[in-house]
């Protein structure tokens, strides 16, 4: 009915003929059911021609998959998801209930700088993968399921956000590596819940050597004082509870400098959040 009436006054050269048009072209569905569907056809068309040049992979195993921006189903199961009940202060399972706001020793025993922390797996098998190829494959294919994941983990942080920061990197590893991963899954989550995203306001001010294989206190002292909010960013988070998004958390030094840095320059409460934490007591308590 709707195409008839679009036909009429198509033909139709009066003033009330155009106006018939113009209604007609707002009639849901009017004239849309044979754009809809070669839209439709087309799409399917260009999805099976970027298929074949770009199939669908395991985001972590590269085994042959139907879909897109997923994994395979044994990958799925080598991911260790972090899941209730957790530490509410680093975000670290506990071995049964305790109630809400619960907190593990190891929080008890040495508070983190920062409020909260979540991640959404722990930091073996696919994860290991998953960020490995993120970091250094150049390969940024799974940022938009990282930020779905990111989001959930992280419901309880996002509710009180105001702003999403990424742990920086100096500029030199910046230049060499030519992004930030943490930036890039700061991206997808700001894309995926609609809070606004400053990559920049929070900088390394000066270069640190690599945490790979220090002690939870050599990390401490690498990044100490290492970072800083510059004058623009004061004035955005002052008062403001910020969220900082990293890919990993290995003792929480970095993170804790962050997190230093930024209640020093006026955020009400600093919160943060990972693809991925290492699970190792032993570490903690270092
Ligand atoms: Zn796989």
């Amino acid at each position: 009915m709707a195409v008839e009436r679009i036909e009429v006054s198509r033909g139709a050269k009066s003033r009330r003929g155009r106006l018939r048009a113009r209604v007609s072209d707002r009639t849901p569905g009017a004239a849309s059911r044979p754009t809809n569907h070669l839209d439709r056809v087309l799409r399917m068309a260009l999805r099976r021609v970027g298929d074949f040049l770009l199939p669908p992979l395991c985001l972590a195993c590269r085994t042959r998959l139907a879909d897109h921006d997923t994994l395979c189903a044994d990958c799925w199961g080598d991911i260790c998801f972090i899941r209730p009940p957790v530490c509410d202060r680093l975000g670290i399972p506990l071995p049964y209930e305790l109630g809400p706001d619960a907190v593990s020793t190891a929080a008890l025993l040495r508070p983190p700088v920062y409020d909260r922390a979540r991640a959404v797996a722990t930091y073996d098998g696919a994860m290991r993968a998953l960020i490995h190829r993120l970091k250094y494959a150049d390969s940024h294919e799974g940022v938009r399921l990282f930020g779905r994941w990111l989001a959930h983990a992280g419901s309880e942080l996002i509710e009180g956000a105001a702003l999403i920061l990424p742990v920086p990197l100096s500029r030199g590893r910046l230049f060499r590596r030519r992004f930030n991963q943490a930036a890039l899954l700061a991206g997808a989550l700001a894309r995926e819940t609609g809070i606004p995203h400053e990559p920049i306001i929070l900088e390394r001010i000066r270069a640190t050597r690599s945490q790979v294989g220090l002690s939870a206190e050599e990390r401490r002292l690498n990044v100490a004082g290492a970072f800083r909010v510059h004058e623009r960013g004061k004035r955005l988070i002052a008062g403001r509870r910020v969220l900082l998004v990293d890919d990993v958390i290995t003792t929480g030094a970095t993170v804790e400098a962050c997190a230093q840095a930024l209640k020093g320059a006026g955020a009400s409460g600093v919160d943060v959040l990972a693809l991925a934490r290492v699970i190792d007591m032993a570490r903690f308590l270092a």
